[in-house]
Parts: C-alpha cells; structure tokens; sequence
C-alpha cells in the first residue's frame, strides 16, 4: 500500500508533469514572471469556470479577504458578522482593518453559518457578512443573501475550501460558490482543491465599479501607474503559478470527482455507525470535499488520533480552537460570546485523508482502523 497523506500533491503532480513543466518552462523563458498574457487567460478561464464576470488574482486568500473589505470601504468600528468555527483568515483580516469581529454560530449538521444567528447578531453596525463554505460545503446563500438585501449588508463569501461547489436555489436555478455574494474569495494554497505549487488566491465579482476598486488595491491604490489613488497594497499571483493553475483549472472537475468518490467510500463504510456521524450533504450544495469531517460520539478522538497516527494514518483537527477563543481577538471581545454549537462541534470534529489520489486499498485500511477503534 502507498504510503497514506493527508492530502497527496505529488501523485496529482506527477499524472500531469509534462504539461506543468512545460508550461513552467515557457515562463521561465518568456521572462514575464509578474502579470501578462499567462496570468490574464487564467483569469479568464477561472472566471469562466466560476459563471462570474471579473476574477481578480492575488497572493493568497487571506490577501483576497484583506482587499475585498478594503474595497467596501469599511470604517473602524463597523461589524462585520463570521462564523467563529472557521481558519483563522476568515476573521483576522477584519482585525487588522480595525473592523469588529461579530462572531455567529454555526449549523450542526452543514459546519456553515447559522441564518437565524446571523439575523439575531445583526446591529445598527453592521457592514458586512463573511459565510464560509467549510470544508467544501455551501454555506445557506440563499437565506444569507436575502437576509443582506433585507439590511442593507454585503456579503463575502469565503470560498477557499469550496472552490467548484454547485449551489442549487429553491427556483432550481444554480450558480457556482463565489459567485452568489458581491464578493467571493478562494485561495490556491497547494493543498485546496485548485492548489498551485506555491501561495495564490483570487477576488470573484460580478460588480464592475467593485471590480475597478478590487484591481486598484491590490495594486497599490493605482489605476495608471505611478498615481496611487487610495491607500492599497501589493498582492499579486506569480505567472508561473498561473501556468500550473491553468493547466489544473481543465482538471479540477475530475479532481471534484475524485473526491466525492472517496467520501462516498468513507460514507458507506461508515453507515449504521452510531459513534460516527459522516458529512451531511444538504441538497442545496454539491459538497466539494476539501475536507471529510466526521463527528464523534462518545469516541476517545485523542486516542483516535493517537492510534490511527502508529497505524500511519494522519487524521487533524480543523480547527483545535475556534475563533472566539482565541488570544487574538481577546482585544475583541472574543471571550464575550457564549456559542455552544460551535464548542461541541471543535470537541467531536476529526478530518480523515481526503484528496485525488487515494485508492480503495488506502481507504479499506483507513475504514477498518477506524472501527477497530471505536467498536
Ligand atoms: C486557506 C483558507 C484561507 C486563506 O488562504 P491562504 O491562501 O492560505 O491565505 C481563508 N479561509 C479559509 C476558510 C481557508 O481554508
């Protein structure tokens, strides 16, 4: 048996290696390494993909959050309302601008935002909504945009574990994650579902006058170089992390397939476990599966982890400490909140191997370690 990750990059990698040093190659020739032609077609083609009309690529995903808060032009103070059972760089940006961290609970059985929290924690102040799509599963976009209209809000959705997601409208119609908000954020860090082989990220918008903003900021505030119009930053995606994402983008679907396979594996060897709750899929989001997170029932998930790890099956915590409760946002009132869900959730969560490559041999043994243990 291959040995078991995480997540396998370099089997993904290697099933694509001609293309990828190829298009590395002719970069690296071209001497265009910051913007031109390689990081415009990918742009293109990512927001072809995605059904959005402009596609802003940056450094990172958390810069792609950073930027789309810039662009709002939020003022200190104004609340913006998260999820605190997510990564960190869903919330940190919001600190950093001086804006207010609202922290929302979130739904048992999805991981995202909880609609009826987010309309109670809904003030005078607030700006802004960030739902995130964990782990690969839509938050309720729907609800969230209706309730945004209602109060006059934006939204961004944080879209770095779900880029690909199909969400289903109750009139039928669908629209891809990251498109649905005025904003949508996705990071390409290596381990995403569209992962480059190094940092990367892009901003998703449908809105023209948003769009000139966006650029503009991350490009030092200019629109014409050397006249810098509003204090912005400098985050920008590498030509030749655009090459490799170009070629990927053509197989990310197959790469969503691959993935959904494994959790339909996981789902069935798992099914009647009464110590183990697999990922609900609600039937308004295609789940992308970034991550397989089970939930625990009365299961030692220290021991688990520990066990697993001297069989050689990794297995994490996403994430150990939620937002709230972070020393981070102590200055923010962190301590403050009071979000049962999200605490029973960070106590009972466990992700499993989860990616493109693995094969049933892997899962078989993944699977049956786990019963061993708990049964
Ligand atoms: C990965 C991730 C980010 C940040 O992306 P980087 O590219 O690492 O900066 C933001 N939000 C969520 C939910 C993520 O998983």
């Amino acid at each position: 048996m291959r040995p078991l990750q995480m997540v396998d990059t370099k089997t993904q990698y290697l099933k694509i290696k001609k293309e990828v040093d190829a298009a590395v190659l002719s970069v690296m020739e071209s001497s265009q390494f910051i913007g031109g032609k390689v990081v415009n077609d990918f742009a293109a083609s990512l927001a072809e993909y995605n059904g959005v009309k402009h596609v802003i690529p940056c450094a990172n995903g958390t810069d792609a959050l950073q930027i789309s808060m810039m662009a709002l032009d939020l003022k200190p103070g104004d609340e913006v309302i998260t999820p605190s059972f997510t990564y960190i760089a869903t919330v940190e940006a919001a600190a950093l601008l001086r804006l207010q961290p609202v922290f929302t609970e979130v739904d048992r059985q999805t991981f995202c935002m909880d609609v009826e929290a987010l309309e109670k924690a809904i003030t005078p102040k607030t700006k802004a909504i960030i739902p995130v799509h964990l782990y690969g599963h839509a938050a309720p976009m729907e609800k969230i945009m209706a309730i945004a209209k209602k109060y006059d809000l934006f939204v961004i959705e944080d879209n770095a574990q779900a880029i690909g997601c199909d969400y289903t409208f109750s009139d039928g119609s669908t629209l891809k994650t990251g498109s649905i908000g005025h904003i949508g954020c996705t990071s390409f860090y290596p381990s995403k579902n569209l992962g480059a082989f190094g940092d990367g990220g892009a901003i998703f918008t449908n809105d023209d006058a948003l769009a000139e903003q966006l650029k503009m900021i991350a490009a030092h505030g200019q629109n014409k170089r050397y006249y810098h119009e509003v204090v912005g930053c400098n985050s920008r995606l590498d030509a030749i992390q655009a090459a490799i994402l170009n070629i990927k983008l053509q197989h990310l679907d197959e790469y969503i397939a691959a993935r959904r396979k494994a959790a339909d594996f996981y789902d069935k060897a798992f099914e009647g476990q009464q110590k183990i709750t697999t990922p609900f899929r609600n039937s308004y989001s295609k789940h992308v599966f970034h991550q397989y997170t089970l939930i625990l029932n009365g299961v030692d998930r220290d021991g688990l982890n520990k066990y697993l790890s001297e069989k050689g099956i990794p297995s994490m915590i996403y994430y150990p400490v939620p937002c709230h409760k972070q020393k981070m946002f102590d200055a923010f009132g962190g301590k403050n909140y009071e979000l049962p869900v999200t605490d029973w959730l960070t106590e009972r969560v466990i992700s499993l191997p989860i990616h493109t490559e693995l094969d049933e041999e892997q899962q078989t043994f993944i699977a049956s370690e786990i019963l061993n243990y708990i049964n």
